[in-house]
């Protein structure tokens, strides 16, 4: 089966699903009173949901600041945290590989939720033949990822329906909020002259966001990070940086740099031309957020941040 397929049987069947289904004994835990027990894959997930939510869930997240998604493999405690959840949520779009194939394995042991279930395909990039069908980012839109409120709002009130009143001024509340993040950061990004927004990183995490915001994108990897990258890879990206004379390439605080590290080497010794890395405590949050108590602990505070250096970086 498809993955986006997949995605949405998970979303539309598993929602709701009675108690284990099929003679199997092992069927979600029966929701009662809040709070309702969450399980969210990644720290934007959980985000999302704990916005929605508020003080009526707990979120419990599986993959911290700075775990890749791609290539996570879930553990014997996952499990089990997945089994005694009343919702799981997760990205979809094969953004979690291994963690989404056990998922779809078990349909009727979890209540699982894709947030991206209901984006048209309409809305989403090709993931040009890695993974899924789909580039899995779409958070990198800020736009897109508002859409993905009525999914969690609808998922939260089907368990909780004395809760919806609550979800539903929580989502609109926050809708408003992103709105505003979304023309606060068009206004900055504009701030970086038209030939100079490129914008390359270790890997195709920022496809949205170049869409949405008129930068050309580019990753050393490709959509996941699960694929290896190969010497033409680094040589081509290497022509690319020097021939635009891109002074800037931005590392990621889930992806290794030593990929990028090389391309930058090989911009020295081939073409003489110097490129800056930006990473350390100025690295780009891609596929998870910051610790909780940063600034880029939250989904907002993630994306001001990453707007911030990269205006920094490469409006000089
Ligand atoms: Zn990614």
């Amino acid at each position: 089966m498809g993955t986006a397929k997949r995605n949405a049987v998970l979303a539309v069947v598993v929602v709701g699903l009675a108690l284990g289904g099929g003679g199997c004994s092992n069927g979600p835990p029966e929701f009662r009173e809040p709070p309702v027990r969450v399980v969210a894959t990644t720290t934007l997930v959980a985000d999302l949901v704990q916005r929605v939510g508020g003080e009526r869930v707990i979120v419990d997240t599986l993959m911290g600041p700075g775990v890749d998604p791609h290539r996570y493999q879930p553990t014997a405690g996952d499990r089990k945290k997945l089994e005694t959840a009343h919702l799981v949520f997760f990205n979809g779009l094969h953004l979690e590989g291994k963690m989404a194939d056990l998922l779809a394995k078990n349909a009727g042991r979890f209540r699982a939720v894709a947030v991206t279930a209901a984006l048209a395909p309409a809305e989403l990039l090709p993931a040009d033949g890695e993974g899924g069908e789909f580039d899995p980012h779409v958070w990198f839109n800020v736009s897109l990822w508002a859409k993905c409120l009525t999914t969690v709002t609808n998922a939260l009130a089907e368990l909780d329906a004395a809760g919806r009143p609550l979800y539903e001024a929580n989502a609109a509340a926050y809708q408003k909020e992103l709105e505003a993040l979304d023309w606060e950061i068009r206004r900055e990004l504009a701030k970086v002259p038209s030939a100079k927004r490129k914008l390359v990183t270790s890997h195709d995490a920022f496809r949205y966001f170049g869409a949405a915001y008129h930068y050309e994108v580019r990753g050393l990897q490709g959509v996941s990070t699960a694929s290896e990258t190969s010497t033409k890879d680094r040589i081509e990206l290497a022509k690319y940086l020097s021939e635009h004379r891109i002074p800037a390439v931005f590392t990621e605080t889930s992806v290794p740099d030593e990929g990028l590290r090389a391309v930058l080497d090989t911009c020295q010794r081939d073409y003489g031309h110097t490129v800056q890395l930006i990473g350390g405590s100025t690295a780009l949050f891609s596929d998870a957020l910051g610790p909780p108590e940063t600034p880029a602990g939250t989904y907002c505070g993630m994306i001001r941040h990453n707007v911030q250096v990269i205006v920094t970086a490469l409006g000089n």
